[in-house]
């Protein structure tokens, strides 16, 4: 696996069916699932490590956020990556950048609304990851269902000729959904726990027939302490508007606070028939790599 710093360098290098990977880095098996994919599926794999300043409204959140460069770099290479992209300080936007990407709608509510700029960030991050290294596939993890669909607009909105990859969220073995930022939640993650809980009852409830959203929210609020709960909503999954029912392609996302820890978890729910089963992801049957058990 190659390392380079710049999106030029990394364009010029590969040549095939290109499949990108952006990631923030501090590697789990969410990540590494998307990089497999990608490299079973395309020519080359490049996947890209960096933590976009533009996307955290938090300060100390992005001062905090988890990182260990070798071992991404391991990790990565071990899952098939060709190259990947470490951007140099001023690489990626000249400071501050004057130009951004919106998404109206999609970008302003749920994450936008409680993360004010955070949408915008990862939508003029992803153009200019798109704009700089030109890939055919780009693979994104359902574990951020509002920024797949943000990014899946964008694509269509401005004709980027790339083909967006949604993937399987990956649970932990207990049910928390993994990311990063679980590794800070120390003695919370118990309490944390009730969100993923919370989204199951739902997705028993779905299973089972129901199909009401106001029942499906509910179930995830029986769950989540009060104070901890930012949201819990069923939306379209592609325009991310309220779904007063769960016909068509919806996804009941969910946010909440433990502590300093926000984490953001959903459950997809496809299918108007009877007998439709809600898409929980898959759940990893051993200790998370973001443990230490690599
Ligand atoms: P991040 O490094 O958190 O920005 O995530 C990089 C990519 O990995 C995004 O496309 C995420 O949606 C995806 N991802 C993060 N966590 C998971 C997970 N638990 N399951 C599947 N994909 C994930």
């Amino acid at each position: 696996m190659r390392v380079v710093t710049t999106l030029a360098e990394a364009r010029e290098s590969v040549v095939g069916l290109v499949g990108l990977v952006p990631t923030m880095g501090f590697f789990h098996e969410g990540h590494l699932s998307l990089m497999e994919r990608s490299a079973a599926e395309c020519d080359q794999t490049v996947a890209t490590l960096y933590v976009n300043p533009l996307q955290f409204d938090d300060p100390s959140d992005l001062d905090r956020y988890p990182a260990d460069r070798e071992r991404d770099l391991r990790l990565a290479e071990a899952r098939g990556v060709d190259l990947m992209v470490v951007p140099g300080p001023d690489e990626m936007f000249r400071r501050p950048p004057l130009t951004g990407v919106a998404v109206a709608g999609i970008g302003e509510r749920l994450e936008g609304e409680f993360r004010p700029g955070h949408m915008a960030g990862v939508a003029t991050v992803v153009t200019r990851l798109l704009a700089g290294l030109q890939p055919a596939r780009a693979y994104f993890g359902r574990k951020d269902a509002q920024q797949l669909a943000l990014v899946a607009r964008l694509v269509r909105d401005l004709g980027f000729p790339v083909e967006v990859v949604g993937c399987p969220l990956v649970r932990e073995a207990d049910g928390l959904a993994l990311s990063s930022r679980n590794v800070l939640l120390g003695a919370g993650r118990a309490e944390a726990l009730s969100l993923s809980r919370g989204l199951m009852l739902a997705a028993d409830r779905f299973d089972g027939g129901e199909r009401r959203a106001s029942e499906l929210e509910a179930a995830v609020r029986s769950a989540v302490p009060d104070q901890a709960l930012e949201y819990a909503e069923l939306c379209d999954a592609a325009t991310m508007d309220r779904a007063g029912t769960a016909a068509g392609e919806t996804v009941l996302v969910a946010a909440a606070r433990f502590g300093s820890v926000r984490i953001i978890d959903n459950v997809r729910m496809v299918g108007a028939h009877h007998g439709a089963r809600a898409d929980r992801g898959v759940r990893l049957d051993h200790a998370s790599l973001l443990y230490g058990s690599e």
